[in-house]
């Protein structure tokens, strides 16, 4: 039994640069966390081995009797955490579980609404580049220019002018609460299916921080690696059992072969810690901080895409201060802060520019910061963006000075230790 180190030093190399990475950055993407060590063993465990076409009970392969066990655990624990019926827990991804979805109640040429992308909606939400826009055809609808919120008449208004068969709401950049009634309301308006992708919100809507779309959407996706906390993955959700059969048949045999089991272990582990006390304290810190840290941005001169934030995520619009999203994100980067560019809405400047970055709670909240942590965060942010004065390069001293404070904070909040 050689160790990886061992075995194979370049790609030991490249994980424990990694490991040092994740300790030593403050991670400020919206959409990454740091799981639990369980997570990672039962991610790192021999159920990788294991083939296991078909769902528990009913295998196209022997030896299954373990891995039953694990994926139903994995279903029981998800229905419990988000208090419906039906579970599909073999998603590889969030874009595999929304392939699902539309595969099991669309035809090729169907038209659905979705949120436009440059609002904060997702590639897979009918993206010309994606499937979902290739082979169905997407009508979308935009936040109010104004306010930046979603324009409910608006969507009402698509719907009917469109006819969709499905209406897809959830965002990947939409800081504020959604109004998953009114959702329903219009798709029913129309005769509609409403599908939810929960995906950045999953990890608050377990921890009762934000609306539950479950009592009002057909069918709701998520991934499992967000606020959710699990490992990189995907599930589909939903209280129709007739439907659940019908996503059952897109997930496997329709788009996948083999489950990852070792996966669909660990987000059988991560559901388990969702369903305890602790997270949803944990939810409302990551919250509290989100707010804390838009407060800190604003009264330091940026601006918040619809003016802050009721999630784990904002948008920071950098056009106040006069420099780029790819400019930012670089030089936050110098300072050991980790975030991504992203488009603000109507926004002008290229989209491998943008105008914005967004930055999300999840992780630091997990490594424990607190509010105060997150308004130093906040600080050393608009210190780095300041010290830029509308180019696209810190000031090396600045720079220098904030990576050496994340330095001492980071220490202060160890993980993997
Ligand atoms: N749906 C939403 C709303 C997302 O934000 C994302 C990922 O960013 C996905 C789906 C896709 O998930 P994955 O990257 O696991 O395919």
């Amino acid at each position: 039994s050689t160790t990886l180190a061992e075995a194979d030093p370049d790609i030991f190399g490249g994980i424990q640069g990694e490991l040092r990475r994740q300790q030593e950055q403050i991670e400020l993407i919206a959409s990454e966390n740091i799981v639990s060590r369980a997570v990672l063993e039962a991610q790192g465990s021999v159920l990788t081995n294991k083939y296991a076409e078909g769902y528990p009970g009913r295998r196209y392969y022997g030896g299954c009797e373990y891995v039953d066990v694990t994926e139903d655990l994995a279903r029981s624990r998800a229905k419990q955490l988000f208090g419906c019926a039906f579970a599909n827990v073999q998603p590889h991804s969030g874009a595999q579980a929304n392939q699902a979805v539309f595969q099991a109640l669309l035809t090729p040429g169907d038209t659905f609404l979705g949120m436009d992308l440059a609002c904060g909606g997702h590639l897979t939400h009918g993206s010309p580049a994606n499937q979902s826009g290739k082979w169905f055809r997407p009508v979308t609808y935009k936040v109010r220019e104004d306010d930046h919120l979603i324009d409910y008449d608006h969507v009402a208004q698509m719907a009917e002018q469109e006819k969709p068969k499905l209406i897809l709401a959830g965002a990947s950049a939409y800081s504020r609460h959604i109004d998953f009634k009114r959702f329903r309301e219009i798709a029913d308006s129309v005769g509609a299916y409403l599908m939810v992708d929960m995906a950045h919100y999953a990890g608050l809507i377990a921890g009762g921080v934000y609306p539950d779309p479950l009592p009002h959407a057909h069918v709701v996706t998520t991934t499992t690696h967000k606020t959710l906390r699990g490992p990189r993955g995907g599930m589909v959700l939903s209280n129709d059992i007739e439907l659940g059969k019908k996503i059952n048949s897109a997930v496997f045999p329709g788009l996948q072969g083999g489950p990852l089991e070792h996966v669909i272990a660990a987000k059988a582990v991560a559901f388990g810690e969702a369903l305890k006390p602790e997270f949803k304290a944990y939810a409302r810190q990551v919250v509290d901080n989100a707010q804390a840290l838009a407060a800190v941005l604003v009264e330091r001169g940026a601006a918040i895409v619809s003016g802050g934030t009721d999630s784990h995520l904002m948008l920071v619009d950098l056009r106040p201060k006069g420099v780029t999203g790819k400019a930012t994100e670089a030089a936050m980067e110098q300072a050991l802060m980790t975030c991504n560019k992203n488009g603000v809405p109507f926004d002008t400047a290229p989209f491998t520019v943008t105008s914005g970055v967004r930055l999300g709670t999840p992780a630091g909240t997990t490594r424990g910061f607190g509010v105060s942590e997150f308004q130093q965060v906040g600080h050393w942010i608009a210190d780095v963006i300041d010290s830029m004065k509308g180019t696209d390069e810190a000031d090396a001293g600045v720079s220098q000075r904030v990576a050496g404070e994340v330095r001492e904070l980071t220490r202060r909040f160890p993980i993997y230790g």
